[in-house]
């Protein structure tokens, strides 16, 4: 057991997160994701700026009809503004109605930006706190006082700072959080200003809130941890302005694996993998494959030692065990793999392939002439699987190609532009020909494919495509460049992805297609 005093998990990626560029949430979107932050087990959450936007005004009024069990919800506002009474500054107002039992406040404790930007005094921005601060406490809030450009701020004018910090202390906040607004600071400088300001802290806890404009928003929030803070600040996959926040998803892996520092359950950390991708659909962005813990390739295994290695002993390539954050090892096929690659691969997609088998040397064998062809099995896991399922004897094909006719018009005076596909398939011996149109000819021959064989297997109404990637290969023969498709498909369960090539990208296509099809009527 830890002796430590318990670190808190504060996230705001419906607030700062949803300041980054691309990302915007609907309030569906925003009342979902806090109830997957809560159930997943964050200590708080912060849902939005009321005085800023309408929108924020809503989720607080809808968010109020719902339960969370695990989180406290917070308003996020600033302090009241320069001479006016706080019981008569309508944005403190709001911070009220809001309803949550938690109201962050943002606030100056640069001495530069109070007399420059804020332009007031710099006595009248230390009643702004203790007036704000106070008046929400007495009104029954938890209050944490974000204190803004607090490094900056204390690199410039230390007792300025300091002063900020008292006056939100003894008003009664209970985390005083130090922002790393700018994100421009430096790990042992963010060690040694926590320490100073935790040596002038009186009642409150501190807290820690970084921007990754170095490439260090973890580090830093780490740092801080170190020195002393007992909060953490930041959004699911560092979403934010600029570069982005701190990144919780990895701070959390680091504070819970590497530091000892128990802030979630063990059964919540095996889900944090599935947090990132919830958060990144909904947010309607890719994950990012090099996200360290939980990103597609953060266990993936390339080079034919390191293969071999995993192999034998699974923690000589690997820092942790990834199933502790909810990942996988994979293992990628690739031109330099051996014989080693592909049965590691096999075993971590389930099928059962003995080395040295005859089924084995063949599965070798097509790979390498299917990689001099262009193919590349890395990414196409379900392409790799039906491949060897084919070698095993356990495919049975679902529907077989008959032909496909793809035609595109372009009409450059009326911009008129039309794509038609046609197949004929046979199913189970009887003959289906369909007709469709799409915006562009692989469309136009997924909706055929699928048209014709809904009616054999239903379970095609929930596939979709969620990416296709064309490349051109060059041709070591040196005859025409060669085109190699990549499709990923999803049923909203799972995804897969499979490849196809040939000199033309219509059929590159069709094989992808065919195999995507194939995978998913092929799973149990
Ligand atoms: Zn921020």
């Amino acid at each position: 057991m830890s002796t430590q005093p318990q670190v808190t998990l504060y996230d705001t990626t419906l607030r700062d997160g949803a300041q980054g560029e691309g990302i915007h949430f609907s309030l569906a979107d925003k009342l979902r994701i806090a109830q997957r932050l809560d159930a997943f087990g964050m200590h708080y959450i912060e849902g939005g700026w009321p005085g800023s936007n309408e929108k924020d005004i809503d989720f607080f009024r809808e968010a109020k009809k719902l339960k969370f069990n695990h989180a406290k919800l917070a308003a996020f506002g600033s302090t009241r503004r320069a001479n006016t009474a706080v019981e008569k500054d309508p944005q403190v107002a709001l911070l009220l109605e809001a309803g949550t039992p938690v109201v962050t406040l943002v606030c100056k404790t640069s001495l530069l930006h109070v007399t420059e930007i804020l332009r007031t005094t710099p006595s009248e921005n230390l009643a702004m706190i203790h007036d704000t601060v106070a008046y929400l406490v007495k009104q029954g809030r938890e209050v944490i006082f974000d204190g803004e450009h607090t490094f900056d701020g204390y690199k410039e004018d230390p007792a300025y700072t300091t002063a900020c910090y008292q006056a939100a202390d003894e008003a009664g906040a209970s985390y005083l959080v130090l922002c790393d607004t700018n994100g421009g600071t430096m790990p042992p400088e963010i060690q040694a200003i926590t320490k100073a300001l935790a040596a002038v802290v009186k009642h409150a806890k501190l807290g820690i809130h970084t921007h990754d404009d170095c490439g260090l928003g973890v580090a830093n929030a780490l740092a801080g941890i170190e020195a002393g803070a007992l909060q953490i600040q930041g959004t699911v996959n560092g979403y934010g302005e600029r570069t982005g926040n701190c990144n919780l998803v990895t701070a959390i892996a680091n504070l819970q694996l590497k530091l000892g520092r128990r802030v979630l359950p063990d059964e919540s950390l095996a889900r944090l993998r599935d947090l990132s991708l919830f958060v990144d659909e909904v947010a309607n962005l890719r994950p990012n494959i090099r996200a360290p813990f939980v990103g597609e390739t953060a266990f993936a295994h390339k080079g034919g030692i390191h293969v071999n290695a995993v192999n034998k002993l699974a923690r000589s390539y690997e820092h942790i065990a990834p199933e502790l954050v909810g990942n996988h090892q994979r293992v990628l096929v690739g031109e330099l793999a051996g014989r080693a690659n592909i049965m590691l691969k096999a075993r971590t997609l389930g099928l059962k392939l003995e080395e040295k088998s005859p089924e084995a040397l063949k599965v070798l064998d097509q790979i390498k002439s299917l990689e001099n062809q262009g193919y590349e099995f890395e990414a196409a896991d379900a392409s790799f699987e039906l491949l060897v399922r084919k070698a095993l004897g356990q495919y049975q094909p679902f529907f077989e190609l008959v032909e496909y006719h793809v035609s595109i018009r372009k009409n450059s005076a009326h911009g008129f532009d039309a794509c038609e596909a046609t197949v004929k398939l046979s199913v189970n011996g009887e003959k289906v020909y369909t007709v469709a149109e799409g915006d562009g000819p692989v469309n136009a021959l997924d909706a055929a494919v699928r048209t014709a064989l809904i009616r054999f297997y239903p379970r095609l109404g929930q596939m979709k495509l969620v990416d296709y990637k064309v490349r051109i290969i060059d041709s070591a023969s040196g005859t025409a460049a060669k085109t190699r498709v990549f499709i990923e498909s999803s049923d909203g369960d799972s995804t897969w992805a499979t490849v196809g090539v040939s000199n033309d990208i219509i059929e590159a296509s069709w094989l992808a297609l065919r195999d995507s099809v194939d995978y998913l009527l092929a799973r149990k």
